[in-house]
């Protein structure tokens, strides 16, 4: 007998037909002897429909902890309607909102972190023999409120349970049928990965892969829970991801893009020892991750400092800016949303000179321009303009992967 925890996304249950697939799915397994915990986003786009209706109500304030109230609900239909289409199937289920499956958080409405998880009532229910269908994306806090886990969070809960139950195995299903080298829905002729390091996942997810989430991919690291990513809608192998791979190392893993970037540059800063400090320690309290910069060299007495930030973040950076007028006396701030990040990654790159050059000559040969570039060890990312990305995708995967 194995512990299995699964994950289905928002699309694997979106209607009637594929929440019968979901069940059938669950049921196989756990008529095969298997303890099964499901872990279910929201049908379909019912997040960013919920999203939109709180809009509709108050465009620019809307108070996270209601957003939190109203947010979960999503996942609350899908649960429900999982755990009747497996009574249908004739077989025992209960289904947990997050806070009955023990998710204690910490109070950070909307991308809040999960703190620990009490299993007691998960234990119970699986020794009576019940299926369990837990909320994904879902919390509460001390206060006794529901909080949210951030968008894509459901595969967080999923590894979350995993890593708290010790469970055999982690499988996250979705709409595609494992990790490939681009997104098969952008780049035709991207590869499918039979596995993959956290460390090459996780760059991956941070820098725009949504097929899974970053956080999951840190926790399953952190935890040591082995992941595999497969398709619910065929019966097939995914890809797994784990610490180490027996695959030979390719030079280069993946290739992907981000759009929820905007730059911000400041003009015509004083070219002055610890302008740079007081700017981006005032970023630092207004809680704003700054991703790439670049700063011009010095002419006449000034400097320019560009810098990029999510696009949910542009605005706190500006006004953050803006509060430091009276000491900095720039001439202006230029925010611009057309802009968009493009990154290669791979492990292998690490002992390989060269990966830069050839990245950018593919962008040359797509004559596509480079705003600024970053790199690690296992990673090269550069900002170009946004209309440009999936060229540029398709350039930079032919070069490395075609
Ligand atoms: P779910 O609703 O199941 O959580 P998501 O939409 O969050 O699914 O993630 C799956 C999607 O991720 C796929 O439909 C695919 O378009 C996209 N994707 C982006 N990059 C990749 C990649 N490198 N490999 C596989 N899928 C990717
Ligand atoms: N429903 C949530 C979202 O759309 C969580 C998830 O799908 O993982 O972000
Ligand atoms: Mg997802």
């Amino acid at each position: 007998m194995s512990l299995i925890v699964k994950k289905f996304g928002g699309s694997s249950v979106a209607n009637t037909e594929r929440i019968f697939n979901v069940a059938q799915i669950i049921v196989d397994d756990y008529k095969k002897g298997n303890e099964v915990i499901t872990v279910v986003s929201a049908q379909g786009d019912t997040t960013d429909d919920l999203i939109e209706k709180a809009k509709e109500i108050n465009g620019g304030s809307i108070s996270k902890r209601e957003m939190d109230m109203l947010l979960t609900a999503g996942e609350q239909i899908s649960i429900a309607l999982l755990a009747m289409a497996i009574e249908k199937l004739g077989c025992p289920v209960i289904s947990l909102l997050g806070w009955q499956a023990g998710f204690n958080t910490d109070s950070n409405h909307g991308i809040a972190r999960i703190k620990n998880i009490n299993t007691e009532r998960i234990k119970a229910e699986l020794a009576k023999k019940n299926i369990i269908i837990v909320a994904g994306f879902q919390g509460i806090n001390k206060y006794d409120d529901l909080t949210t886990l951030g968008r894509g969070g459901s595969d967080t809960s999923a590894v979350a349970i995993a890593a708290a139950m010790h469970a055999n195995r982690c499988q996250i299903y979705t709409d595609v049928d494992g990790v490939y080298t681009a997104d098969p829905r952008k780049v035709k002729n991207a590869k499918k990965l039979n596995e993959i390091t956290y460390d090459e996942m996780l760059e991956l997810a941070t820098l725009g892969a949504q097929v899974l989430n970053n956080r999951s991919v840190e926790m399953a690291k952190k935890y040591s829970v082995e992941l595999e990513v497969l398709s619910s809608l065929e019966r097939k192998d995914g890809t797994i991801v784990r610490e180490n791979t027996k695959m030979e190392k390719m030079l280069i893993r993946g290739v992907t893009s981000d759009k929820n970037v905007d730059t911000i540059s400041v003009i015509g800063l004083k070219d002055l020892p610890g302008v740079a400090f007081k700017l981006f320690n005032k970023l630092a309290q207004y809680k704003v991750n700054v991703d790439m910069i670049i700063q011009s060299v010095g002419r006449d007495g000034t400097k320019d400092i560009s810098f990029t930030v999510s696009h949910d973040q542009a605005d706190a950076a500006v006004e953050s800016i803006e509060s430091l007028k009276s000491i900095f006396q720039y001439s202006n701030i230029k925010k611009d949303e057309n802009v968009a990040k493009v990154s290669v990654v791979g492990a292998g790159m690490e002992s390989h000179p060269g990966v830069a050059a050839k990245m950018f000559e593919a962008l040359f040969d797509a004559d596509v321009n480079i705003r600024m570039i970053t790199s690690s060890e296992i990673k090269i990312s550069v900002l170009i303009d946004k209309s440009q990305t999936d060229k540029a995708v398709a350039a930079v995967h032919e070069a490395f992967l075609g």
